[in-house]
């Protein structure tokens, strides 16, 4: 194993400041089962606050946050309409299919990331009983780090409303698409019945996501949590940590952005990449396979950590990559292409 000095995997390797552990070891707490966790009551609070949404709930991860929307909406035999990249589709090990009864309807992405809005709608199957029932449409933003447009999450709003469907928001990174937009959360967030957002990611903080959206389906949510072993008791260690990220990690999540662009501005000047300009934290860097083979190789055995396979790397920014990091990082790749 060789020791990563310098991380990109992913925005989920932070280990929490001394700060954020001061905060969590300050918590006060409570058995959150019985809704007497004051720390994770605040968060829940909170964040209803600052999305404008009636009501929230605490879980452990954003996996179990989506599936949570998608059985408040569904029941057995119903259908949610999401991309075919989308995290809730593809990256949750078939959840609201095997655990929720729910079948997918995946759509396939335009190279821009969004889904085309006539294809989704075309989706949305009418009540003959031949068809699973339509009952929710998922979107997610950032989609791999990118900031899909407001005006397509209005859009798809729009037709979800002439069809009476609930709009669900995977908004794991949410914030960095608000922090990038220079917009509110809630401005971000308005038109969607509910939104998932990961503590765990940018934010820093070690464990959650919080659920936020309409009171009925939150109600619905908190019982389903308890069926999925998701009901936490003392949580409010680690809803202080979420307290703290949201107090002091929103605002700097520009410099992650900037950390991006730089190393896409060091990773781009060499021809054999094919670099993305990163709207946020990820980075998409594309080369010929066996190029990428051997860059992603070389710089594993340097201690600089990507994900990369099939041509195709990945380059993520967040609390614990500094301007250092991003110069090794940049130095390692002029080297390897000096040799
Ligand atoms: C990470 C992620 C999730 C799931 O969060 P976990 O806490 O890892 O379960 C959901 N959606 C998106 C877009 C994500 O990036």
């Amino acid at each position: 194993m060789n020791t990563i000095r310098h991380d990109f995997r992913s925005d989920t390797v932070t280990r929490p400041t001394p700060a954020m552990r001061a905060a969590m070891a300050a918590a006060e707490v409570g058995d959150d089962v019985f809704g007497d966790d004051p720390s994770v009551n605040r968060l829940e609070q909170r964040m209803e606050g600052l999305l404008g949404k009636e009501a929230a709930i605490f879980v452990p991860s954003g996996t179990q946050s989506n599936l949570l929307a998608l059985m408040s909406y569904c029941g057995r035999g119903d259908e949610f309409i999401a991309g075919q990249n989308a995290h809730c589709y593809k990256y949750e090990a078939g959840g609201a299919a095997v655990l929720g009864s729910i079948q997918p309807q995946p759509i396939e992405h335009r190279a821009d990331g969004t889904m085309d809005p006539r294809a989704v709608e075309a989706a949305i199957k009418s009540g003959d009983f031949h068809f699973a029932t339509t009952k929710v449409i998922a979107l997610e933003n950032t989609f791999g780090g990118r900031v899909l447009p407001l005006a397509y999450m209005e859009e798809i709003a729009a037709i979800a409303q002439k069809h009476g469907l609930g709009l669900h928001l995977d908004g794991a990174r949410a914030f960095n698409a608000a922090v990038a937009l220079g917009i509110g959360i809630a401005d971000f967030t308005a038109p969607f019945d509910s939104v998932s957002i990961c503590l765990s990611k940018g934010l820093g903080a070690p464990v959650g996501s919080v659920l936020v959206g309409r009171a009925d389906l939150i109600e619905t949510a908190r019982r389903n949590r308890k069926m999925l072993g998701g009901g936490m008791r003392q949580a409010g260690i680690l809803a202080a940590a979420g307290l703290h990220a949201l107090e002091h990690h929103v605002e700097r999540l520009a410099e992650d952005h900037r950390r991006a662009k730089q190393l896409a501005e060091g990773l781009g000047k060499h021809k054999a990449l094919n670099v993305t300009q990163p709207d946020t934290n990820i980075l998409w860097v594309n080369a010929e396979a066996a190029l990428e083979e051997r860059l992603t190789a070389y710089l594993t055995q340097n201690g600089v950590g990507i994900s990369g396979h099939y041509g195709e790397q990945r380059w993520v920014t967040h609390l614990d990559v500094t301007d250092e990091d991003v110069e090794s990082a940049v130095r390692l790749v002029d080297r390897f292409f000096a040799a």
